[in-house]
């Protein structure tokens, strides 16, 4: 372990949510407590000191691109620091994917970044916060961890793979057909897969100002799909367009051929599965590149990918 400190970077989130009853799951106000109240009662880790830093309280469902480079420049900040082993950040479930995947991507850390939240309030009867956090510090004062993850339910999930796929159980989140990094049962891991690992895609001051990111959107292939949403996108100037295929990522005749004049209107078009499992599997004849991530990280990898 480089050190003996866990820093504990508050965003906001259910975890951090109060309802007016506590039998109240879903009709409660999102990130209303601070990070250092969610810290107070948790277990002491053993010689570990835990510092606790609000970098913004949000419903993640509003996350944006100012609050990722805020949040990407403190974690880098504190991963710099020889005295802090990892760090644990506390975020709502909703876009809690999108943000372990943008922070993988650019910083790929040699220390460990873990994500946690919760899917009930801090006030609720159940609540599950605790024990995630819990699981949180502990994988991120493991000797040997790195990388972005997500403590969630008991379970570890990779950046790359970790997806939110329930809305109201408590076990919300899936590495899918990948399956988990490891299984966190008290305190300690039982580890199946390796850590995240691979080069950052950008460095943190190579990324424009929040306002100027390329603008890239995602489209879906269903029945009587047409191009006309792909049409009016190009007309508004868009950068990228994600497409979430049906299948292995097969489009809609209308759509694709909407996408396939796109192209040489400079919009840099890639391909993804609406499947919630698999990554799609690219052919010689593809017309349009396939990329092997979920709709809403392809979306990020060419935001990054087009910011020359
Ligand atoms: N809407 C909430 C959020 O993402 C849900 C959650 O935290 O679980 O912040």
């Amino acid at each position: 372990m480089a050190g003996k400190k866990i820093v504990v970077l508050g965003t906001g989130g259910t975890i951090a949510g109060r309802a007016a009853s506590a039998f109240d799951n879903v009709g409660y106000q999102s990130a209303q407590l601070g990070v250092a109240k969610l810290l107070q009662g948790l277990p002491a880790l053993a010689g570990l000191e835990v510092e606790a830093e609000q970098v913004t309280q949000i419903d993640s469902k509003d996350m944006d691109f100012a609050v990722w480079v805020a949040l990407a420049q403190r974690c880098a900040h504190w991963l710099a620091r020889e005295d802090v082993a990892g760090l644990v950040v506390t975020h709502g479930t909703d876009t809690m994917e999108e943000t372990a995947f943008f922070l993988q991507a650019l910083l790929a850390p040699a220390k460990p970044v873990v994500l946690t939240g919760a899917m009930r309030p801090a006030t609720s009867a159940g609540a599950d916060g605790p024990q995630n956090l819990a699981d949180a510090l502990a994988v991120a004062a493991t000797p040997g961890a790195r990388g972005v993850c997500v403590a969630f339910a008991g379970t570890l999930h990779g950046a790359h793979d970790v997806a939110k796929a329930h809305n109201y159980r408590l076990a919300a989140f899936t590495s899918g057909d990948a399956g988990p990094l490891a299984y966190i049962e008290e305190g300690r891991l039982r580890q199946l897969r390796a850590w995240p690992a691979g080069e950052p895609m950008r460095t943190l001051a190579s990324l424009r100002a929040p306002a100027d990111w390329p603008r890239v959107e995602i489209v879906w292939s269903y029945a009587g799909a047409t191009g006309s949403t792909v049409r009016a996108l190009v007309a508004d100037g868009v950068r990228g367009l994600v497409v979430a295929g049906t299948g292995n990522g097969s489009l809609h005749h209308a759509l694709e051929e909407a996408l396939l004049h796109a192209q040489p209107a400079g919009v840099v078009v890639r391909r993804t599965t609406r499947c919630a499992e698999g990554v799609v599997i690219a052919t010689a004849g593809d017309r349009l590149a396939a990329v092997g991530l979920s709709p809403v990280k392809a979306r990020i990898a060419l935001i990054l990918e087009l910011m020359h």
